[in-house]
């Protein structure tokens, strides 16, 4: 169902009055966490008036130690709905329990597959089941064809609202926190249908380097992008370094916007 040979015409998905793929680019932004109210209400508002098209936020966080912050939860969503009301602004948040499924179709816009879930068949099986889009995050190491047979199990469950996104992966290098995959955009859109959005934040792990692989990323062909911005990332509970302030982000939407048609 992924497969290019069998559907040649670019997917597009709709959220609200986004467009996603075959010609149309939208732009994706919020923090890492939902932290507060004030917090996302005042991010949400920001990107919006910047141009963004979706609002993210993570309630529930796959963090590596256990001892970190993992994400207010389900007051979190309830924080993101109020944030949506305020806006109008759909919201993106990333799902790690299958048992959650129902709560996401219900209150949410977008549901993420983070990167550490990729390859989790269970919960691919189970967000197949429901009848929002998904944003399917590539793995940390894994291939153009692990990858797309992941949104392969989403689809053949029936939900063929997949929305890739390449975050970068783990090289040799130390110096970025993963390495940016831009011939990922190319090569899955050779071998799939499916849009594909990118992810500079998580690629970069710092805030300086997320702008020029933004526009790397266009350069490629992607059909959007995921971007971390923050009121105040030095005191962020997660990723605060990769963030930009509402004024870069701002910046960054005005050289975004000369390159491609927004919708
Ligand atoms: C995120 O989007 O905040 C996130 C955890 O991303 P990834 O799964 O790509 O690491
Ligand atoms: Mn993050």
């Amino acid at each position: 169902k992924a497969n290019r040979k069998f559907h040649p015409e670019d997917s597009v998905v709709t959220v609200g009055k986004a467009r996603i793929g075959g010609g149309s680019f939208s732009v994706i932004a919020g923090p890492c966490s939902v932290e507060s109210e004030e917090q996302i209400c005042a991010v949400a508002e920001d990107v919006k008036s910047s141009g963004a098209a979706l609002l993210r936020g993570g309630a529930f966080k796959p963090r590596t130690s256990p001892y970190s912050f993992q994400g207010m939860g389900t007051p979190g969503l309830d924080l993101l709905m109020e944030a949506r009301e305020k806006t109008g602004l759909p919201i993106v948040t990333e799902i790690m329990d299958p048992r959650m499924a129902e709560l996401f179709e219900r209150e949410v816009d977008v549901v993420q597959v983070g990167a550490r879930n990729m390859q989790n068949f269970e919960l691919l099986k189970e967000v197949g089941k429901m009848s929002k889009p998904i944003l399917l995050k590539r793995g940390l190491s894994n291939t153009y064809e692990e990858w797309i047979m992941s949104a392969e199990y989403i689809m053949a469950a029936g939900n063929e609202n997949v929305i890739l996104c390449e975050r970068g992966i783990r090289t040799f290098e130390t110096f970025t926190r993963n390495t940016l995959d831009v011939s990922a955009i190319p090569a899955i859109k050779q071998m799939s249908h499916l849009p594909v959005i990118v992810d500079p934040s998580h690629a970069a792990g710092m805030y300086w380097m997320v702008e020029p692989l933004a526009m790397a990323a266009i350069a490629a062909g992607c059909d959007g992008l995921i971007i971390e911005v923050h009121n105040d990332p030095p005191h962020a509970k997660c990723d605060g370094q990769q963030s930009l302030t509402p004024k870069k982000f701002d910046e960054l939407m005005k050289k975004v916007e000369a390159l491609v048609p927004m919708m």
